[in-house]
């Protein structure tokens, strides 16, 4: 992948996406995949905003039992196993307990009734053939199993758990990558840090974009047919320009918080606790209510979620950042949820904050209640302004879905005969892979260059199939097959390959979504030179700004 910004400068395209996060990293590929010329641009790194804040669960929906939302369940379910299809390198089941207690709602045959019926919507989502990818009917389990998965959990009229399988992604952020490779492989024309400024009209038709290089502040055009505005928490900033005035809000945002604690609390489980958290009302009155936090083992860590505000400088997202306060509170909350954690404040490595939209807040409790549904907005029909779409999800998990739709209405909107999607079918970058056990068993008993076993794990995880475009770099050095120093899994080849290849321009760029070393913990010292030593060999960074880097990089483990 190349930033190329004078061909984007100089084709006119079918499609302009704006906005690499999951939602426009889909897009484009899927349109790409459907022989249309795209350009997809991102003001930041791909993939830097709200999905870099995931909770990294791919979600088949059981949630949505209570609400009897038959219908985003089954989406939930098949998006899931298509992802373990699509991206076997990322994906795999994660099991999920939930204690139960003597309650009504909450007792085990009540729970089991709920098991039961998730297991026959979802019948059909054993369909791969790799036992890695096996997700097993769910189950009610003794308070002592519970204790096994959840050590030291014990509540009054505590009397068992609900378990069942969900699935969990190794890495979001690379994960989202490989959208972009894929999109570029088949066609796109990529480029991050280039900011969309403006909507370019001819009459009541949107033709194209004006945009920014965020390093040098040159300005470019980019024309094309149809704009798909897939801005995330900004999609309403360039909205702004529609008629000349502001339309009205697509959604309103709430922040949402997780964080990540370095200690494998649940033996490899997720679990879904009850604690209870104090709203107060504007008014100064308290209400006293429970909330089911969230704890996921993902590596050697687990990260417990969500925290969910109300947002209230709604015109400047990128004004939020995790507050001390937020963390010391939430912490608080699981500690109240789950006391046998004794979570440390000095065990939180790290604090993801992002957005979602939000519908509302509940009347007594105050809780933020998120929108249920992703927006799909022909600007034709509610503004009379042709070629722009815009669209707002609110998953990770079922955004290939989504893309899906958008491109549909855009072959309809072109006029153009549409071949139908395949991203339900085609592995994105790296995921041409039969089994994954296996494939990760042979990388490993093969041991190119001498490669360390964690080492090689982390390449099949990160890189799938791709590895091998790591391993080049070796072919002409057997140096950039060696660990970075101070890191046991990173090879200096990834931070090269990031370089060259994937459009690392920042520093954070190559320590979050590149070699992802520092998306549980901030790296040790070492590492984070090593990185920016090759970062400024290759880009020509004087020490000046190579130290600014390396500040701005710790930086982002600093809370507010
Ligand atoms: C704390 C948290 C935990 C979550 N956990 C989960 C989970 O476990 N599972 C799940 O399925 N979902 C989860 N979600 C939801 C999921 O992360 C979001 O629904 C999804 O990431 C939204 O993706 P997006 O592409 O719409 O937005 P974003 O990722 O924000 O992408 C929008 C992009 O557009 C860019 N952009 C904006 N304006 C411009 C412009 N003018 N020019 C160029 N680029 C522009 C931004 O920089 C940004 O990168 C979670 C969300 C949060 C906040």
């Amino acid at each position: 992948m190349k930033r190329d910004l004078n061909t984007l400068a100089n084709t006119e395209y079918d499609l302009i996406v704006i906005g690499s996060g999951i939602y426009g990293a889909n897009t484009a590929w899927d349109a790409a995949l459907r022989g249309l010329k795209v350009a997809l641009i991102e003001k930041d790194d791909f993939g830097g905003a709200t999905s870099a804040n995931s909770l990294k669960t791919i979600h088949g929906g059981l949630r949505y039992l209570q609400q009897l939302d038959f219908k985003r369940m089954r989406e939930s379910i098949r998006e899931r196993m298509i992802l373990m299809r699509i991206a076997p390198q990322f994906v795999y089941p994660l099991r999920v307990v939930m204690p139960t207690y003597s309650y009504k709602m909450k007792s085990r045959p009540a729970l089991m009734a709920a098991l039961i019926a998730n297991d026959i919507i979802g019948f059909d989502r054993n369909g791969l053939n790799d036992p890695h990818k096996y997700m097993p009917n769910g189950y009610t389990v003794s308070s002592k199993k519970v204790d096994e998965y959840i050590p030291g959990y014990t509540k009054y009229n505590l009397n068992g758990g609900a378990v069942w399988y969900d699935c969990q992604c190794y890495n979001t952020e690379r994960m989202l990558l490989s959208f972009v490779h894929s999109a570029a492989e088949h066609g796109a024309d990529v480029a991050n840090y280039l900011k969309a400024t403006e909507l370019i009209y001819d009459g009541k038709r949107v033709v194209g974009v004006k945009t920014k290089d965020e390093f040098t502040g040159n300005t470019l055009d980019i024309r094309g047919k149809i704009v798909i505005n897939s801005g995330g928490p900004w999609v309403d900033q360039l909205l702004a320009s529609l008629n000349g005035k502001a339309p009205e809000r697509k959604f309103t945002l709430s922040s949402a918080m997780n964080i990540v604690v370095k200690r494998n609390l649940l033996n490899g489980n997720a679990a879904g606790i009850s604690g209870p958290y104090k709203y107060i009302h504007p008014d100064g009155s308290e209400y006293n209510a429970h909330r089911i936090l969230f704890f996921s083992s993902w590596r050697d860590y687990t990260i417990i979620g969500t925290n969910h505000l109300v947002y209230h400088k709604k015109d400047a997202p990128e004004q939020y950042k995790v507050s001390e306060a937020e963390i010391q509170d939430f912490l608080a909350c699981v500690n109240q949820a789950y006391p046998a954690a004794e979570i440390k404040r000095n065990e939180v490595t790290f604090f993801y904050g992002g957005f979602l939209p939000m519908a509302g807040q509940h009347p007594n409790s105050g809780e933020v209640q998120l929108e249920k549904h992703y927006q799909i907005c022909d600007h034709m029909a509610s503004h009379k302004i042709d070629g722009l779409i815009t669209v707002v999800g609110v998953k990770y998990t079922t955004a290939r879905d989504v893309a899906k739709k958008t491109i549909d209405l855009a072959f309809k909107k072109l006029g153009k005969k549409d071949p139908g999607t395949k991203t339900d079918v085609t592995p994105i970058y790296g995921g041409e892979i039969n089994r994954f056990l296996d494939f990760q068993e042979q990388l490993v008993s093969n041991q190119p260059y001498k490669i360390p076993e964690a080492s090689l794990k982390h390449l099949s995880y990160n890189y799938g199939s791709a590895y091998k475009d790591i391993l080049q770099y070796a072919e002409d050095s057997a140096d950039w097959a060696q660990l970075l120093p101070g890191s046991d899994e990173v090879l200096k080849a990834e931070v090269l390959h990031g370089v060259r290849e994937e459009m690392a321009m920042k520093l954070s760029d190559i320590i979050l979504r590149r070699t992802d070393m520092g998306s549980g913990e901030q790296p040790n010292a070492d590492a984070i030179s090593a990185a920016a030593d090759i970062m400024a060999a290759e880009l020509k960074w004087d020490d000046k700004r190579k130290q600014q880097e390396i500040d701005d990089v710790n930086q982002i483990y600093v809370s507010v």
